[in-house]
């Protein structure tokens, strides 16, 4: 499935609609409680904080980026792309609740705006599949709907389309990434509870850089099929007494690993430079001495491997979510860094990468299911009270509020206790 629409995502969403649409929820879930505060419903609270701002003009969401947020981006680049994917794990669901949406909002302006420059260099390539990629990327987050339910103080991603390319889309890429690393944490803390000797490290291969990006990444995955057919040879011979013995590789001490690919240009070389962050379970340390001596057996030319435990195995801490969000975030940051590459080479690394199998697993960390759909996961107390936000993408602006659609018991209404006003909202908001 390559492109993903939430059932009410629209692109020219109306004010019209909206009742529609709340009573398609089904009542008991927003009519239900916003009908129980209907009555308290005053002053400029009852129009709600965005209700009266309108959009602003003067961009289109589909334009070229205007020269300001150009700036914005670069001078808050991706570089930062773990802290991001961190970050953006914390918030999914609302955990930092409204204190953390602003800057939630500013990282998705941000994708978006490298996302429309894309958008117009692969339409001026000129080819149909740079139009029908370029369209995409337009359509891509241009809209967002967000559920505020202000009694817990969660905000989720509601409804938005993604075009799910996520070579290209610094938004996709930030979405999905922090999905898999919310997936795989929950794994690992399942895992860990009953092997409580098991400890996490980060294990990073290398291959050299060079010119020709698809013949890196062909050394760099075929070296780690190899690595891990070695594993498997041996363990298969040490589980079958008359199998020919085979020779031990620090691979066997992994008993469950998940990875992903990184490409970037290489820092001195400037040629390309693919590498593979994996997290590796084990129960007893691996020799990096030895990892690296079979990883130059295997890659002929190779033998930058580093081993570094887990933070939380470091100072000796519990395997908690949050501790391991922190280095697992390491392994599902993007693939590609979009600020350390310029539109050209971003093309052409997606086009290399296409279709190859970027992230790997086995073990005890195999079979973990990363679910398509990048908005939150739905909140599973449907009786909670929410209000909603429609927020549309404005070139050299970023998201701006469109809609605001709901009722606001007294105190938060009032504006003050949770900075519910409009004026923080759109000047929280502008980028
Ligand atoms: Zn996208």
């Amino acid at each position: 499935m390559d492109s993903t629409t939430q059932p009410t995502s629209g692109p020219r969403r109306t004010a019209a609609r909206l009742p529609e649409r709340r009573s398609a929820a089904g009542p008991g879930r927003t009519i239900g409680a916003s009908s129980s505060v209907q009555g308290e419903r005053r002053g400029p609270a009852a129009a709600g904080p965005g209700r009266g701002v309108a959009p602003r003009s003067g961009g289109r969401p589909d334009g070229p980026p205007g020269a300001s947020s150009t700036l914005m981006y670069e001078s808050k680049s991706f570089a930062t792309c773990r802290e991001s994917t961190y970050s953006e794990v914390s918030e999914v669901n609302g955990r930092k609740g409204l204190q953390g949406f602003p800057v939630r909002l500013d990282r998705y302006s941000r994708g978006h705006d490298r996302a429309l420059r894309m958008a117009g260099f692969a339409g001026a390539l000129g080819t149909v599949e740079g139009r029908r990629r370029g369209q995409k990327l337009r359509q891509c987050g241009s809209h967002l709907g967000f559920r505020h339910y202000f009694t817990i103080d969660e905000i989720r991603l509601h409804e938005a389309f993604f075009c799910q390319q996520f070579k290209l889309c610094p938004l996709c890429a930030i979405r999905r990434g922090a999905k898999m690393l919310r997936r795989y944490v929950e794994r690992m803390l399942l895992v860990v509870a009953s092997r409580p000797r098991l400890a996490a490290h980060l294990v990073t291969f290398t291959v050299k850089d060079g010119e020709n990006l698809s013949e890196r990444v062909v050394q760099l995955t075929g070296a780690l099929d190899d690595l891990h057919a070695r594993r498997r040879m041996f363990n298969y011979a040490e589980e079958h007494p008359r199998a020919k013995r085979q020779p031990f590789t620090e691979a066997v001490r992994c008993l469950g690993s998940v990875g992903s690919v990184e490409v970037k240009r290489g820092t001195g070389s400037g040629l390309w430079h693919p590498h593979f962050h994996d997290a590796w379970l084990c129960e007893d340390l691996p020799d990096e001495e030895q990892l690296r001596h079979e990883w130059r057996e295997l890659t002929g030319d190779s033998h930058i491997v580093n081993v570094t435990p887990f933070h939380y195995v470091r100072r000796g801490e519990p395997a908690t979510a949050e501790n391991l969000c922190r280095d697992f975030s390491e392994v599902f940051k993007y693939a590609l860094k979009f600020a350390e590459l310029d539109l050209v080479d971003n093309w052409h690394a997606a086009q290399e990468l296409h279709g190859r199998r970027l992230i790997r697993s086995h073990g005890l960390l195999f079979g973990v299911k990363v679910p398509e759909d990048l908005t939150d996961d739905p909140l599973t107390d449907a009786d909670l009270p929410y209000v909603e936000w429609f927020y549309r993408f404005v070139a050299g602006q970023g998201y701006v509020l469109e809609h605001f659609d709901g009722d606001l018991p007294g105190e938060v209404a009032s504006g003050q206790s949770c900075g519910y006003g409009a004026a923080a909202i759109d000047n929280s908001y502008a980028v």
